[in-house]
């Protein structure tokens, strides 16, 4: 048994727009905070703090979490399971033992509120559009993919969230949050991170919600360790708030089939992340180039207002695919490109991007260089 301790502090006996709560682990400190609109009240409870600290504490090599407070029956017996899982993903992970918690007794959830995770992407738009007849509120999160500082960002993120929401007739629920930093020190955002970071604010809503929405990132027939996926996302449940992993039978080419019959959704669609100069969409990068191969394929890219460049061929031969997700995505493209049998230049442009050989060197520079970057943010902040 490690002798690592997680010790989570805070004191938040009662709803409020603002949760503090303090993570030592080992020798180290990070004040988290979560911040809602004003509007919404959060519930600082137990089940959103281990959720953050589950994954800084096992990357530590297990040991102890220390918290006091109730927690759900359900959601502590799923811990196992999803140690279970994040063990099998990163083997050097060890699990962690959660100390003296007395369990909540099973009630069913009062609570009529749906909620869905939403930042105007193409999940999330999805998501919402499936199921808008049951949906009552959009969470947008500030802090987790548009940097905390980007502030003219979220500024235009916010507005069109609050016009889509105006148009279907739903309320919008805003979180601030740095839990990033929390994340970021210890595991990879997207592989292992972002999950537990969304199941944590969903818990802290739990006391408005019974059914919270978190949009899939790849098809069934496509996973991969990922820090949402549809076999981790369910078991962050509680009694009383059930997390729904959702859109997992639909591409991405199929996701937007269903936002472009839908003006609103062409004119918010935001998918960059990037952001050079808190750009909506840059058009450049390889998440805005697919996607536009997304809404082309769809016959929509004209119509979408939030990609203001020309698809560029040569921006599409750039790409570089050397992750599972996004040859996932290129392979989509492909697919439905190759069943149009549309657009030849597109088509072999895709199948280059499968077929070009990453030279080993500069992959090995490339991790090199992310790693000193790391370190050197580490050091300064
Ligand atoms: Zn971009």
């Amino acid at each position: 048994m490690s002798d690592s301790v997680c010790i989570i502090s805070h004191n938040n006996s009662e709803p409020s727009p603002l949760v503090e709560v303090e993570f030592q682990i080992t020798d180290k400190r990070f004040k988290i905070y979560f911040k809602s609109d004003g509007n919404t009240f959060l519930f600082g409870n137990t089940e959103a703090f281990l959720a953050c600290a589950l994954l800084p504490s096992m990357k530590m090599g297990g040991g102890q979490i220390l918290t006091k407070g109730e927690v759900s029956h359900k959601f502590l017996s799923s811990l196992s399971t999803i140690q279970d899982i994040y063990s099998t993903w990163q083997p050097s992970f060890k699990r962690a033992e959660i100390i003296a918690i007395p369990t909540r007794p099973n009630t069913p959830s009062s609570q009529k509120r749906v909620g869905a995770f939403f930042t105007g992407g193409v999940d999330s738009f999805y998501t919402f559009l499936k199921h808008h007849d049951e949906i009552t509120d959009l969470i947008f999160a500030h802090g987790l993919d548009i940097k905390l500082k980007d502030t003219v960002l979220r500024e235009k993120v916010s507005k069109k969230i609050h016009e889509i929401a105006s148009e279907f007739g739903k309320n919008v629920i805003e979180i601030e949050t740095n839990a990033l930093e929390l994340f970021d020190y210890y595991v990879n955002w997207g592989k292992l991170g972002h999950g537990a970071a969304l199941a944590a604010i969903g818990h802290l809503l739990s006391s408005s919600f019974h059914r919270i929405y978190i949009p899939s990132s790849y098809t069934y027939s496509h996973l991969f360790p990922w820090g949402s996926h549809p076999i981790l996302d369910p078991l962050w449940s509680s009694e009383t708030l059930e997390f729904i992993h959702d859109g997992c039978e639909a591409t991405r080419v199929e996701k937007v089939a269903l936002l472009s019959k839908y003006d609103i959704a062409l004119q918010s669609l935001r998918v960059c992340w990037t952001n050079p100069d808190s750009v909506y969409n840059c058009g450049k990068c390889e998440k805005c180039i697919r996607t536009m191969i997304n809404l082309k394929i769809n016959n929509a890219l004209s119509r979408c207002t939030t990609f203001t460049e020309e698809l560029d061929i040569k921006q599409v031969r750039k790409i570089v695919a050397n992750t599972e997700g996004t040859r996932a995505f290129i392979q989509e493209n492909l697919d439905a490109l190759e069943k149009s049998n549309d657009d030849e230049k597109l088509r072999k442009a895709l199948i280059y991007v499968l077929n070009k050989p990453e030279m080993p060197h500069l992959k090995q520079f490339r991790r090199k260089i992310k790693k000193h970057i790391k370190e050197i943010w580490k050091r300064i902040f």
